[in-house]
């Protein structure tokens, strides 16, 4: 077991292929945590992605539709650089206070641009707001979508304060927790490098939300973590 670790945290540092060295990662050994980054694709995220490469650390994106068709080319690099991608609807509504086909739509349009975007479409959506319901749930399996909400949300597009954003993350943070954050607010992309340093310092491995799932496939209409 022992032996296994190590050789996963070689390969890390050897700068294996992005997936190869994620996929070493296993959660049931070692301290995990997921990073998850909500509504971009936006002007911040690329300096972000930027930090996360430095750091060979991957986070998981939930892009909303429209920006995608927006930025496709950074949708496109999200995807290359061994980040977990999402569907965090269209145009950002409360789902549950939709009509069937319009939640439908939501999903469906922001998988096609995803796909497009990016040659796959995802297996994961988060409500945006976190409004969710059955009815939500049962839609989202049509477009074989699992949920994923999170364990503990930083309100850093309302603290908007590098300081405050990287206390809230070391407060939340716990083994395979998955905290929620925004690429689309500048303060947390300014942020990151302390919080990425001081998280590899308390023995966290960031990882994506499926390699949280411990190579389970996300199964649809499910919600995660459970
Ligand atoms: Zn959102």
């Amino acid at each position: 077991m022992l032996i296994h670790g190590l050789l996963s945290v070689s390969l890390l540092v050897s700068g294996a292929p992005a997936g190869a060295s994620q996929a070493k990662i296993d959660c049931a050994r070692v301290k995990c945590l997921a990073l998850t980054f909500d509504d971009g694709p936006g002007k911040t995220t690329p300096a972000l992605l930027d930090l996360l490469k430095k750091e060979r650390v991957k986070a998981t994106f939930f892009l909303v539709g429209n920006k995608v068709e927006e930025r496709p080319a950074i949708a496109r690099r999200t995807a290359r650089e061994g980040h977990a991608i999402g569907n965090h609807t269209y145009s950002h509504p409360s789902l549950p206070t939709l009509f069937d086909d319009d939640v439908l739509d939501e999903l469906g349009a922001t998988q096609e641009a995803i796909e497009k975007a990016t040659g796959r479409a995802p297996s994961m959506f988060r409500p945006p707001y976190g409004h969710t319901d059955d009815r939500v749930l049962h839609l989202a399996s049509q477009h074989d979508l699992a949920q994923v909400m999170w364990t503990g949300t930083t309100l850093d597009w309302d603290l908007r304060d590098a300081r405050k954003i990287k206390a809230a993350v070391l407060r939340l943070a716990k083994r395979d927790g998955v905290i929620l954050m925004h690429d689309t607010v500048p303060a947390t992309v300014k942020a990151m490098p302390g919080i990425v340093k001081e998280l590899k310092k308390r023995g966290y491995h960031l990882v994506t939300v499926p390699a949280l799932l411990r190579g389970k496939k996300p199964e649809p209409g499910a919600s995660y973590p459970s």
